[in-house]
């Protein structure tokens, strides 16, 4: 026996496992397709959001939360209706005691901060008992992504100084062994050595070959959004026919291969047409990898419109329902579709998921944070108003259609997009009314912290006073799997007839993050990261 527990991936869930499993003293190897640049995986990239319930963060702000109301969203979102959703339930179950005790003074024992203000994501699908979180749950670590990394990196890299992790780069893990009915190890390639930069693909020449024995396996692989082919393949009829086009909201490595090599050693796969992709998505015009998209996290208030130009019918507003937008894009017959705001706008309410563009939060620079109280637009946003392809500024709303008939299929109509957006402006001369997009800025606004740094006051998108216009051409962006690799609340992988693997475990999003698909057929968001921790931990706990 070489080591007693091996972890496959060196994304944040494998870094979870590995420190926790070193914790008790045993000794793990971890390894990863990828070079040491890369460590830490997507969470990396990531915009460092948690979902967390009734935290301190969210009292500050005034908001009422409870594991009750939490449960009443998350089952709401999940939508459970399958028998092998028999472990996903027990595992929401599970987690959402994790997020409303532990998960903070867990992190915060290793130094892990949140931002102070709590943001709103998934505002929902309007019913109270359907999907989408009733209050703002969306905690932004100080530092993002790699804030949330940190302190498991640090972990790990003791363990190793200590020598009881081995860490070994560019093994890429191409079987599982079994003896005697038990996972025993791995096989696989070793690949040359690469510098590309963190995120950039690496070369697959082989160089040699490994196996490496141990008491247990943890698979912490990622889920499949950097394959296209995949996605497309796993896409579920209830979304309508996969798009042709879709820019990639991760790096190539998550590429969902372990999952098929897991599968192969006799692991169950469950809820794999289970995916969570954007459809605010927009090329990176200064990508890192092949064609790296960024995912916008929108405030309520643009106008959305379809490819036709038809505008969006509620509650698919931005920031709302993702995956009831992406159902009804999808009956539309192209591939995007458009924002339509004012400078106003964009100021307040354009987030941009992703670490490398929110330089304040990353950085933790106070000074660069407190521009975001300012008129302007942050830095990130002003760069891709004035680089992004997608992006169109104009004056007069003729210029602007003009703009985005140069860009999209459809030809569009000035005057038909200007009726639209009249009678959407005529809601704005009462401060109630029937325009349902209008009552929920309205409604948003009386949250503290969208009012101080998230939604714009409520305006006419023609007022020459909020201008100039700007125009957003929409991408679906492919990012997550929300189903994945069966696994009991130890993180052990099952069988087809539901029998425990001996020496087989997986956690993060090659489980689903858990269970193999603890959310559902929705997520709630930050709900991914967090699902990193807690099954990683889980698994970290209980191998070997
Ligand atoms: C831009 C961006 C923003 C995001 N923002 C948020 C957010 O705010 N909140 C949130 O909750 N989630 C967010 N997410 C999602 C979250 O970051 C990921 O779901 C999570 O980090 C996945 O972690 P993981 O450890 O399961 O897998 P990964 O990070 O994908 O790591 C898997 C690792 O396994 C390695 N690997 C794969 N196959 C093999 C093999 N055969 N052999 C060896 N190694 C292998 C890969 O190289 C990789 O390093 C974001 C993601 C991105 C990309």
């Amino acid at each position: 026996m070489d080591t007693d527990v091996i972890v496959v991936g060196a994304g944040l869930a494998g870094l979870v496992a590995a420190a926790e499993a070193a914790d008790r003293g045993k000794r793990v190897t971890l390894v990863d397709q990828e070079g040491e640049q890369s460590l830490g995986g997507q969470a990396w990239w990531s915009f460092g959001g948690l979902f967390l319930i009734d935290s301190l963060e969210q009292r500050r702000l005034g908001v009422k939360d409870s594991l009750e109301l939490a449960r009443q969203d998350w089952f709401g979102s999940a939508q459970f209706d399958r028998a092998e959703d028999r472990w996903p339930r027990a595992w929401a179950e599970a987690y959402l005691d994790f997020a409303a005790g532990e998960k903070r003074s867990w992190l915060r024992q290793m130094g892990h901060r949140f931002f102070p203000v709590v943001g709103w994501a998934e505002r929902g699908d309007g019913r109270a008992g359907g999907h989408g979180n009733s209050v703002p749950r969306f905690h932004i670590t100080w530092g993002t992504g790699p804030g949330v990394v940190e302190p498991f990196e640090r972990r790990v890299r003791a363990h190793a100084e200590a020598g009881r992790i081995t860490l070994r780069f560019r093994y890429r893990v191409d079987e599982l062994l079994t003896r005697d009915g038990a996972v025993a190890g791995v096989a696989g390639s070793v690949l040359a050595p690469d510098v590309a930069p963190r995120g950039r693909a690496t070369n697959r020449e082989i160089t040699g070959d490994f196996e490496v024995l141990g008491s247990a396996v943890i698979v912490t692989s990622g889920g499949i959004g950097g394959n296209h082919d995949l996605v497309r393949k796993a896409w579920p009829a209830r979304l309508g026919t996969p798009p042709a086009h879709m820019v990639s909201g991760v790096p190539a490595y998550v590429d969902g291969r372990m999952l098929g090599i897991t599968r192969e050693a006799g692991a169950s796969v469950v809820n794999a047409d289970r995916m969570w992709h954007y459809v605010e998505g927009i090329r990176n015009w200064d990508p890192v990898w092949e064609g790296h998209g960024i995912r916008i996290l929108p405030g309520p208030s643009s106008l959305w419109l379809d490819a036709t130009g038809t505008r969006l019918p509620a509650p698919y507003f931005p920031g709302f329902d993702t995956l009831g937008t992406l159902r009804h894009l999808r009956t539309t017959g192209y591939d995007y579709s458009w924002f339509v705001l004012t400078q106003k706008i964009i100021e307040k309410e354009f987030a941009l998921s992703g670490s490398e563009q929110n330089p304040d939060l990353t950085g933790r620079d106070v000074r660069l944070l407190a521009k975001r109280l300012g008129s302007d637009a942050p830095g990130p946003v002003e760069a891709f108003k004035q680089h992004g392809d997608d992006f169109v500024v104009a004056d007069t709303l003729e210029d602007l259609v003009a703009g985005m008939n140069a860009r999209g299929e459809v030809a569009l109509d000035p005057a038909a997009i200007r009726t639209t957006i009249e009678q959407r402006d005529r809601a704005i001369a009462n401060d109630f009314g029937k325009d349902a997009q209008v009552t929920a800025i309205r409604g948003a606004r009386k949250f503290l912290g969208d009012r101080l740094i998230r939604v714009a006051a409520p305006h006419r998108i023609l007022d020459p006073d909020a201008g100039p216009l700007i125009a957003v051409k929409l991408h679906i962006l492919a990012r997550k799997t929300l189903g994945g690799l069966e696994t009991d609340l130890s993180g052990r992988c099952l069988d087809a007839s539901g029998a425990v693997i001996e020496g087989l475990y997986a956690a993060g999003e090659a489980a689903g993050f858990g269970g193999g698909g603890m959310m559902g057929y929705n997520a709630l968001e930050g709900t991914f990261l967090g699902g990193c921790l807690f099954s990683g931990r889980a698994a970290g706990r209980q191998a070997g």
